[in-house]
């Protein structure tokens, strides 16, 4: 089978579309065959620098695919079901959706949710269901969109863009942060009310500031986070999910002790299978299959290995979303 497949170096991976046996696939109850993947700020790491996702050699990266079972030794599940898997390890310990199959264990998958075809599932990705997760995780700690904006970082990637569409459909004023002001009447066009330029975060600054949002989703990390936190409204909340700036965290706990503001972590990869399902089932009631249309392009599965460093270096705008096999 066709197979994007990572060999170590000495220095970066070597990353290379290649015909891989698929008797080399690891062991799993289900055997399945991948329609359509996508591209995550992960996949780049895992195959622009290897270490520290890729934690077994060679590997095929890809953490999430749409696909049907064409093998099943279980009987939760049969072959022609449609599925969709996010995470568990895929693209860093198990070999990953860049693949025209993958062999992987039955707890994995959740079934294609009703309303979705398998390419607007990858158009969500992990990228989009961790936004719904962040969402949730704010919704979970009591704050509505009454409670005041929403501040979205990152907002013209992956994350951020099915952040921005979410929010604002939920209701919240959505301030979008970017380093991309080009990007204003795309973000806008997501449901964005305004537009913050991201260097009014990126740099160090005061343990509190004015008191800007209710609660924020932060893909970013580091000063940016810092500086979420501080401009975050007394009794609100941050959900943070990454780390494009920096895995850092150079913050006081001031915003904690005297405004009681929460951070909340996020972390999809492992997230209970529940959660996962309460996830995209709103995915796919509450966002607007226009506004996903409009934040996504297409690729074929070769043309990952050049976008890799692209996604690196924040020059993806929106979705990714890659045809492995009709
Ligand atoms: P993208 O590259 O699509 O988006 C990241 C965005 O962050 C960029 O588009 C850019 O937005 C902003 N950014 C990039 N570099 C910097 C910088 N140096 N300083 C400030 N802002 C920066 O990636 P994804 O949306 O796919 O992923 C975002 C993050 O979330 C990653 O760190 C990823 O690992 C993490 N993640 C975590 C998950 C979890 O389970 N916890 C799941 C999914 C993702 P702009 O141009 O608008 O400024």
């Amino acid at each position: 089978m066709k197979a994007i497949v990572l060999h170590k170096t000495d220095a970066a991976p070597h990353a290379r579309l290649e015909d891989f046996p698929e008797a080399d696939l690891m062991p799993g109850e289900l055997r399945i065959r991948v329609s359509h993947s996508t591209l995550n700020y992960k996949d780049g790491l895992a195959i622009v620098r290897g270490a520290p996702v890729v934690r077994r050699w060679p590997m095929i990266p890809g953490v999430d695919l749409a696909g049907t079972i064409e093998h099943s030794d279980t009987p939760d599940w049969r072959a022609g079901e449609a599925v969709v898997v996010n995470g568990w390890g895929m693209g860093e310990t198990h070999l990953g959706a860049y693949a025209e199959r993958v062999r992987i264990p039955a707890a994995w998958p959740i079934p294609l949710p009703h309303g979705l075809s398998p390419a607007q599932a990858m158009a969500i990705g992990t990228a989009g269901y961790t936004a719904m997760l962040c969402l949730m995780a704010l919704e979970r700690h009591g704050l509505t969109p009454e409670r005041g904006p929403l501040l979205v970082t990152g907002a013209a990637g992956g994350v951020g863009s099915v952040a921005v569409a979410l929010a604002a459909r939920a209701g919240w004023r959505v301030i979008a942060s970017t380093g991309r002001v080009a990007e204003a009447a795309y973000l806008r066009g997501l449901g964005a009310a305004e537009i913050l330029d991201r260097a009014e975060l990126a740099a160090p600054g005061k343990p509190l500031g004015r008191e800007r949002w209710a609660a924020a989703i932060d893909s970013v990390g580091s000063h940016t986070l810092a500086g979420a936190l501080a401009q975050t409204r007394e009794g609100g909340a941050v959900a943070a999910c990454g780390l494009a700036q920096g895995m850092d965290l150079p913050a006081t706990v001031a915003p904690f002790i005297l405004r009681g503001v929460s951070l909340l972590g996020v972390n999809s990869v492992t997230c209970p299978r529940a959660l996962r399902e309460q996830a995209w089932r709103r995915l796919a009631g509450e966002l607007d299959q226009a506004r996903l249309a409009s934040m996504t392009q297409t690729v074929l599965l070769d043309e990952v290995i050049s976008l890799a460093p692209r996604i690196l270096a924040g020059e993806v705008r929106g979705r990714v979303v890659v045809e492995v096999s009709t």
